[in-house]
């Protein structure tokens, strides 16, 4: 087994129960830069969903879902070692997949954080794609944001529009969602027309962003993100 290649100090074990508590599943953690025994290769999961999405790694379809959620569950194993309220050591729950503080009884349930993002077209049968400052040179996406507390869905997609590109939106639309465990994540993708404003970048995340038609489009992001479907879904429709 693996597992004895690594100090203990460099390999987490952990345990990712699917959701339907059908099976679960034993993972194994590394801490970064650890070096790999030989024959050993480390694979970003961005990078092998986008491989699966286009078509050259279908061998880890069935597995993708729970590769993400074990990445999901990583994580947040990590976030959770102590109560937040009383910072006693947390123990997991028995009858819920939950962390529980013994003194204080504050429960913790993997942390989620809903962004949304938003396909925006205009009456020219345009498609508005932004730069973003963290994306690699030259890749335009969709505006994308995280939700505040106390808003609805739309309301997020509204602002978010306004505060990053300075246009008006209307005909809100639901399209579909994604787990984006990195590091936990919700992406809910929504369509969205036109309103009404110019492009006014916030020049804080956004760097550029333009109307282009649909045989003319820039670089896009991989495959195997909600981003590139929902361009995909429109530019063949
Ligand atoms: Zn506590």
């Amino acid at each position: 087994m693996a597992r004895a290649d690594f100090s203990p100090k460099e390999i987490h074990y952990f345990e990712t129960p699917l959701i339907d508590r059908s099976a679960i599943i034993p993972c194994f953690s590394l801490n970064k830069n650890v070096l790999l025994p030989s024959g050993w290769r480390s694979v970003p999961v961005r990078a092998l969903a986008a491989e699966f999405f286009a078509g050259h790694e279908l061998s880890v379809a069935p597995a993708l879902p729970v590769i993400f959620r074990a990445c999901h569950i990583a994580q947040w194993l990590l976030d959770s070692v102590f109560c937040g309220s009383c910072g006693a050591k947390n123990e997991m729950s028995k009858h819920e997949f939950s962390r529980k503080c013994p003194v204080c009884g504050r429960i913790e349930y993997p942390r989620v954080s809903p962004a949304i993002i938003i396909r925006i077209i205009n009456a020219n049968d345009e498609i508005l794609l932004a730069h973003d400052k963290k994306f690699s040179e030259n890749i335009y996406s969709l505006i994308a944001g995280f939700y505040e507390a106390g808003e609805r869905l739309e309301d997020t997609a509204e602002r978010e529009v306004f505060e990053e590109v300075g246009l008006r939106i209307k005909n809100i639309r639901y399209i579909s969602s994604q787990s984006w465990p990195f590091p936990n994540s919700l992406m809910i993708g929504f369509s969205a027309d036109y309103s009404g404003g110019n492009i006014r970048c916030d020049g804080v995340e956004i760097e550029d962003a333009r109307w282009f038609k649909r045989d003319n489009l820039p670089n896009l992001p991989a495959y195997g993100s909600i981003a590139r479907s929902l361009i995909e879904e429109w530019r063949t429709s």
